[in-house]
């Protein structure tokens, strides 16, 4: 069912999570997933507070989309890792068929058409790395160990946490600093303990990075450009 405040249309669904999340889908609709206690008119109260974020989603979403037809990853487009950006060559002659190799990416030319695949796999492999590295750091800082660690596309969220004890992570979380992947570790590690968001379970997050504060709001401000085709996406955690 379409929704309409201050004449921004909208559906919502409800779930058991404790949490509100925005979304601009890819096809520029606006649609949220809400605690199940909200009314509506709460609901509504959301999206007006964040009329002017949805306003400059939609206007991005218009401009993508008006270049999309033309857009191609070409030399010179930059990527995205760990926080920097990196610019995107063209070769011959390469050993695989994505490099990263002095600051730069390197793709073999008649690979350009599965660029955005070769991307995630290249997020996906060194995240599984890099994140198991991190995350066995922190875990003894936070005292709970995973069973599993996963990389992987996770649709809307940057991670979660089973209730068997498995922490996967989206490949996309390999495009943040490392201060915010740090941060999305420790939130996940401490789920281990508190499978919620209540006082106990941030004051453990606390205790192990008492400035997240900054790194959450980091997270929920420049999320939606952490990504390599499509950047009106967003969530907020
Ligand atoms: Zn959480």
């Amino acid at each position: 069912m379409i929704h309409e405040v201050d004449d921004i249309q909208f559906s919502f669904s409800k779930s058991k999570r404790r949490t509100a999340s925005l979304f601009v889908e890819r096809d520029g609709s606006v649609s949220l997933i809400v605690p199940e206690e909200l009314s509506l008119n709460e609901i509504e109260g959301i999206v007006r507070q964040k009329k002017s974020w949805i306003y400059r989603s939609l206007a991005e979403w218009k401009d993508l989309n008006a270049s999309r037809v033309n857009r191609e990853f070409v030399s010179g487009e930059t990527f995205l890792y760990l926080g920097r950006s990196y610019k995107l060559h063209v070769a011959q002659d390469l050993k695989a068929d994505l490099i990263f190799k002095d600051g730069r990416f390197l793709i073999r030319e008649e690979k350009l058409h599965a660029c955005a695949d070769l991307f995630k796999e290249f997020y996906r492999s060194k995240g599984k790395a890099k994140i198991q590295k991190r995350a066995n750091y922190y875990q003894r800082k936070v005292g709970a160990t995973p069973k599993a660690i996963k990389v992987l596309e996770l649709g809307h969220r940057w991670a979660s946490c089973t209730p068997e004890g498995n922490l996967n992570f989206h490949w996309k979380c390999m495009m943040a600093p490392l201060s915010i992947l740090d941060y999305i570790i420790v939130h996940e590690l401490c789920h281990l303990h508190y499978p919620n968001h209540t006082d106990a379970f941030w004051n453990e997050v606390d205790k192990v990075l008492p400035d997240y504060r900054k790194r959450h709001e980091w997270l929920k401000l420049n999320g939606a450009s952490l990504d390599i085709v499509n950047v009106n996406q967003a969530v907020l955690i």
